[in-house]
Parts: structure tokens; sequence; C-alpha cells
């Protein structure tokens, strides 16, 4: 055996090695009664066990899916994400693109106040008279609040129930964030597409998908048509926030690093490595009834993620590289972003 097959079978002895290692730690570490502990003691940690019990699997309903495409014009989408030059290895982050396009030029409408359902008054005239609980209809999509809202043309009142099933939305197709947020995460699982979703502390939601051409998780945000900035809240809008965790059905992970650049709120919820264990531990949990192999490539990618999140790698050059540099928030009247303080000025 000469030097190169000896050091090429050392190698492959190594990586075995390292990948059992990998998949005995990631099977093995685990304390049921620290995190029995943690939802016991911790508000915040209920909070984000409770999203990630409705979040990591919400979207994998056959049925949805399938309306989703029935809706959807699949036609005008496949043509355009042909109509642009790219290679096969970035088809899906075409898609993507052209999914965003699609949602929010010609699907989806964002609603600060509904139009008169009387007299078809502007929204915009609309006066905010205060919430209501749902009623037993508006119960049966997933709404927990209405908002009440006064015609100054007729006087009659509108509501806009705030709903929250995705097919409900596919039929209103209005909203704000959340509902955008919700249904876009539901059209990207729809066409295949690997995705994740991330929840603000400070009120905000949005999406991330797997890019297999990019290696990496790449920030969304149906509402702005906005591809991987994932700076555009901290730094466009000002905004300043504390926490922001993803939800996948494969995962529960702080992406706090990520989107928080600048404005940092204090994180005084949980301790630190609490909200690392129980993020592990729901992860975990997740990939329960996966294959080893399945598992190792998740925790590669992890890996990958850490250290780009935390690591020298590449988490600066993601901010830098972005080119729309001080556009503020596009969704959303100016009066309601200055209330918001996101309109990239305060
Ligand atoms: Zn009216």
């Amino acid at each position: 055996m000469d030097d190169k097959e000896m050091f090429s079978q050392l190698a492959s002895r190594f990586m075995a090695l390292y990948r059992d290692k990998i998949i005995h730690k990631f099977k093995n570490e685990s304390d049921p009664h620290r995190f029995q502990r943690l939802l016991q003691t911790n508000e915040f940690a209920r909070t984000l066990y409770g999203l990630s019990q409705s979040l990591c699997n919400r979207y994998e309903v056959d049925h949805w899916q399938a309306q989703v495409l029935d809706t959807a014009d699949l036609e005008i989408i496949y043509a355009n994400v042909d109509a642009v030059e790219g290679s096969e290895g970035d088809y899906v982050d075409r898609l993507v693109k052209e999914l965003l396009r699609y949602f929010k030029n010609d699907f989806f409408k964002w609603c600060n106040s509904p139009d008169c359902e009387h007299c078809g008054c502007s929204g915009e005239q609309m006066t905010a008279i205060g919430n209501e609980g749902a009623n037993s209809d508006e119960r049966r999509f997933d709404c927990g609040v209405v908002e009440v809202y006064r015609c100054p043309n007729c006087s009659k009142t509108t509501r806009f129930p705030r709903y929250n099933d995705p097919m409900k939305l596919l039929e209103t197709r209005k909203g704000r964030c959340g509902e955008w947020c919700n249904l876009f995460m539901l059209f990207l699982k729809s066409f295949g597409i690997e995705s994740r979703y991330v929840w603000n502390r400070e009120d905000h939601v949005w999406c991330e998908f797997y890019s297999s051409n990019l290696k990496r998780w790449v920030h969304v945000d149906s509402c702005e048509q906005s591809f991987d900035e994932p700076h555009i809240y901290s730094v466009n809008w000002n905004k300043k926030m504390s926490y922001a965790i993803a939800f996948g059905c494969t995962i529960a992970t702080d992406v706090s690093r990520k989107y928080i650049l600048q404005n940092e709120l204090s994180r005084t919820e949980i301790a630190e490595e609490d909200l690392k264990f129980l993020l592990d531990t729901i992860t975990r949990r997740l990939r329960l009834n996966l294959s080893d192999e399945e598992i190792y490539k998740l925790a590669c990618r992890d890996e990958q993620e850490m250290l780009m999140l935390y690591g020298s790698v590449d988490g600066a050059s993601i901010v830098t590289k972005s080119t729309s540099a001080m556009k503020g928030r596009e969704s959303g009247s100016t009066a309601w972003k200055k209330g918001r303080g996101e309109n990239g000025k305060s």
C-alpha cells in the first residue's frame, strides 16, 4: 500500500468514526428532567415550546398543499421561473424569488384596515373602534381576534377577523405580516421547498428556506418581497429586537444573531444555556424517527449554520453584500409604520 492509499483509507475511517460519534451524541444526549423543570419554571420556555408544538409540523398537511397548487397560477409561476436565466443548481432559488413576486403582486393584499363592506368606502378612511371576540363562524377558521372599524360615510361597522387557518386565507387573501407569513409558508411547502417559520418576540414573523445552491438557510419575507436580506429589520427598519427563533419540521433554533445586527434588546427571559438546551431538545425530538443518514446530514447542516452565526466564517459578509441599502419597510401605510417606528427614519 502506498502512502496515498493509506491516507485515503485513514481519512474515510476517520470520517466514519466522526459520523458515528455525531449520531450517537445526538441520540443519547438528553435530560428529560431538566426539560420538564424548564417548562415548569420559565414562562418564555413554555411560550417557545408552545410555538414549536403549533408551528414545526403545521404545514405538513397534504390537502392544504394540494389546495394551494390548485389555487395558484402555476402556468404563470413556472413560465416566469423559466424566463429567468440561471443554472439547474439555482432553480429552487429562482422559484422562491418568483413565488415572492407572485404572492405579493398577484395574490395577497396588505390590509391595515378593511374597506367598508356596506358602501365600499376605502379602508384608509375607516376608523378602528376596537376588538371583539370571534363569532362561531369565524372561530371555525382559527380566528381569535376580530378588529372592528366604523365607516365615516355610512356609519356602519365592518369586521376584520384575523384568521389563522391557511385555507381561509387562501380565500380572503388579505392580512398583515402574520397572515402573509402563515400562508406563504404553506406556499413554500406546497412547492416542495424545505422551509421554516421565524418568530420574533417583538411582533414580526417571516420565513426561511434551505437553499441547496447556497448551502444555507435563506431569509425570505413575503410582505417585503425580500430575498436574503436578514438585516432589513434591525438596520433598515430600525426595529428593536431580542429574540428570533426558527421553527421547521426538523429543527427549532435561535437565529437572533442573523437578524439582530443592531438595536438589540436585552435577553433576560431565559438563561442562554437553558435556551440552547430547550431548542436542542425540541430539535432532537423532531428528529426521533429519522434515519442515521438523515440525522447526520442535518447535524452537519446545523454545525455549518452555527459556524456562520457564531464563528468568523461568513456571518458578516451575508449582511454587507445586500444591495437595498437603507430601504425602509415596504408593507403598511406610512402612518402605521411611523406608529411602529419602522419607517427607517426614527
Ligand atoms: Zn360605509
